[in-house]
């Protein structure tokens, strides 16, 4: 009889998703949910954005870790506006969770709110946290074959972030492959190549002030 108890957990969380969602549509924020696997350069992405974007929107980041505040001090030095949450055993973020960070953030003064979730790429996809947009995030050291074998990240996506390209010289990585199994499983997402480490991020930047526009 477990699977009630798991259904009724998904049920409250929608719920609180749903309450994050007003709240932060209100204030016409576009929030993301960034989700992708332990050193696929999540962090990395978020600094180079602070960098590029900092002085022209007003941006706030959720970053959630089992443990220690490493993501939140390197973004803490380009934003202000950062709030960890150490989710313990967990392994992925909740929607109460967030909205514990959520009265942490002065909302009033916010154009972006990107939420970094724990590094995993399974059940963080399950999570609504009142997010528009679900961004998924891979990398060129990981294999070409992560797509295939996570398909839900690539399904439930607005956007899929390929990462690490200064590394294609360097590791065994067929591009062709990738982009056929992502163009399979959802055909029109957005895929956008960037390497966080070297600031190359104009394809992702691209999306998302365009993004902006949309919710
Ligand atoms: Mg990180
Ligand atoms: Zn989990």
């Amino acid at each position: 009889m477990d699977i009630p108890v798991v259904e009724n957990v998904l049920k409250l969380n929608d719920e609180v998703a749903a309450l994050n969602r007003q709240q932060l549509r209100e204030r016409h924020i576009l929030t993301l949910d960034l989700m992708g696997s332990a050193g696929c350069g999540k962090t990395a992405l978020l600094e180079a954005t602070l960098r590029r974007l900092g002085d022209k929107l007003h941006i706030a980041v959720i970053a959630g870790d089992l443990t220690t505040t490493r993501d939140a001090q390197r973004l803490a030095a380009l934003c202000p506006r950062v709030v960890q949450i150490n989710t313990g055993r967990s392994c992925h973020l909740d929607a109460n969770q967030v909205r514990q960070a959520l009265a942490r953030l002065d909302l009033n003064a916010l154009d972006l709110l990107v939420i970094e979730n724990v590094g995993n790429l399974i059940c963080p996809v399950g999570f609504d946290l009142g997010q528009d947009f679900k961004v998924a995030m891979f990398a060129v050291s990981e294999g070409d074959d992560k797509p295939a074998k996570h398909p839900y990240m690539v399904t439930e996506a607005a956007a899929l972030v390929l990462n690490k390209t200064d590394l294609l010289p360097h590791v065994p990585f067929k591009m062709d492959q990738f982009r056929a199994d992502v163009a399979y499983l959802h055909p029109r997402v957005p895929l956008l190549t960037v390497s966080a480490l070297r600031g190359e991020i104009e394809p992702w930047l691209d999306w998302l002030l365009a993004a902006r526009k949309k919710p």
